[in-house]
């Protein structure tokens, strides 16, 4: 999105420019199937929007008139799998009905972590050497909070909390309206609505602003060959391209594999390449009817140790599709992720019978079509969802991450100042990028 969101900008700029892709599809974690039942599309990757707190997505979906559907929320109950084998039930939106101590505890941290989202500050050197777990701990968390503070980070990065940086996961609040945002379901967060045909439209929307005929699909770049007065692209299918600027959009773990000349600074290859990209896995279930609303719950289902952390309905009613989207993410993601392909379709069957407490003549035993998606297994992607990077380097590489080098400059929804890790993100960042190499095509050095 990053980097068809810089091509529409370049040529309203009115440059020349070209994309290159090594997909053969556009869109990279934005990519939406067509069920088989033709019902509508399964979102394997990017799936919720916010008309309110996202222009640049919402003016897309407003040009391309695609319709929208909102996150179903009522008050009917959500469930908690504190166990294998144990499950609590709540009521949406509220703290689960925890023993007072273990409650308050919980409600103490999140008090604090949603003050320090709201903070309009940089983030702070010291939390850059600790991990969410530790800085957790070191606020008195208790074992339970730390294992819904893991759950968080399980279900938002795909990683265990002691592998996220305290200071990246505060800053990515900070720029996307908060803690609470980040989990809200209504107008007031990121999950509040899906498009009915499938988020890859908006790809393939802007696609077509871009001309379809300036995109070459199925070229992995292999190497940029930056030598001041211009910039020469090869990729692996042995094309050749040559421009005066380039703007990189690939995710930064996958820096690797480009062979930059002359080499970009240590700094950046030292940020890039010591960053995790967790295993971001979705299985999605459909069903002919709605029947976790028939037996009376919301849908809310999230677990702290199952393979399946948080389950999200994904129904479209106005094209009779009802699905339910499982995240399969983290450690216990990648363990499900080595299955065969059955082993992982029991797997999620088994634990939202577990978790919703149904038998064998239950509608879930019953699916019409099953996708799962695992991220990790995807070469131009390598994981998802953003890449976390290691302790001690956030703070310390802010000033070169995502800043040009040369004639290259850098897209990618990381880098964004609002909505970063989200498609809002993506086209904010490739608009800036944009923005960056026209002002510097202007500058006077680069006219002579
Ligand atoms: C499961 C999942 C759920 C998500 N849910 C949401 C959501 O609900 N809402 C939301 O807003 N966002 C969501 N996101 C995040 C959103 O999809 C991303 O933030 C956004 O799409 C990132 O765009 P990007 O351009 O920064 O990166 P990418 O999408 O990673 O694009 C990078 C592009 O570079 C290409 N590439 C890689 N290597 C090469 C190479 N060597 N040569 C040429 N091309 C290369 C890739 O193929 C890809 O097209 C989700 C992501 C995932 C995976």
């Amino acid at each position: 999105m990053s980097g068809l969101q810089a091509a529409v900008s370049a040529k309203r700029a009115g440059l020349s420019f070209c994309v290159i892709e090594a997909r053969d599809r556009l869109g990279g974690k934005v990519w939406s199937i067509p069920l088989a039942s033709g019902r509508g599309t399964a979102d394997l990757g990017a799936a919720w929007i916010n008309d309110e707190l996202q222009p640049s997505t919402t003016a897309y979906v407003r040009k391309f008139k695609m319709d929208t559907v909102r996150q179903p929320i009522d008050k009917t109950p959500a469930i908690v799998q504190v166990s294998e084998d144990e499950r609590l039930e709540f009521p949406f939106s509220v703290i689960p009905d925890f023993p007072p101590v273990k409650k308050r505890n919980l409600e103490m941290i999140r008090d604090h972590i949603k003050a320090e989202s709201q903070k309009r500050e940089a983030p702070k050197l010291k939390d850059d050497q600790v991990s969410l777990d530790t800085y957790v701990r070191k606020l008195d968390a208790t074992e339970k909070t730390c294992k819904m503070v893991n759950l968080y980070v399980r279900a938002m990065h795909s990683l265990e909390s002691t592998e996220e940086l305290a200071a990246h996961l505060i800053h990515y609040w900070r720029r996307n309206h908060g803690l609470l945002a980040a989990r809200a379901d209504d107008h007031t967060g990121g999950n509040y609505l899906r498009l009915q045909g499938g988020n890859q439209d908006i790809a393939r929307g802007i696609a077509r602003l871009v001309g379809e005929q300036h995109i070459y699909s199925s070229h992995p770049v292999q190497s940029i060959h930056d030598e001041h007065a211009k910039v020469t692209i090869c990729t692996s299918n042995d094309q050749t391209f040559v421009a005066k600027k380039v703007i990189v959009s690939v995710p930064t773990a996958l820096f690797r594999d480009i062979k930059f000349t002359p080499p970009l600074p240590a700094a950046l290859p030292e940020r890039c390449s010591n960053t995790k990209l967790g295993h971001y896995n979705k299985a999605i279930v459909c069903h002919n009817k709605p029947w976790w609303r028939d037996i009376g719950y919301n849908w809310v289902l999230f677990s702290y140790d199952s393979p399946i952390c948080i389950v999200r309905d994904t129904r479209i009613p106005e094209k009779n599709c009802y699905s339910l989207t499982c995240f399969v993410n983290s450690s216990v993601g990648a363990e499900w992720a080595k299955q065969d392909p059955h082993a992982r379709r029991r797997a999620v069957l088994e634990q939202l019978a577990k978790g919703y407490n149904i038998d064998r003549s239950s509608e879930l035993w019953r699916s019409i079509e099953f996708f799962d998606q695992i991220w990790k297994h995807e070469p131009y992607s390598q994981g998802a969802l953003s890449p976390i990077p290691a302790i001690g380097h956030y703070v310390k590489y802010q000033s070169v991450h995502g800043k040009p080098v040369g004639n290259i400059h850098f897209v990618r929804t990381e880098y964004s100042d609002h909505w970063k890790g989200y498609m809002e993100g993506a086209l904010t960042s490739g608009a800036q990028g944009a923005e960056e190499v026209v002002r510097a095509l202007k500058a006077p050095e680069s006219r002579l």
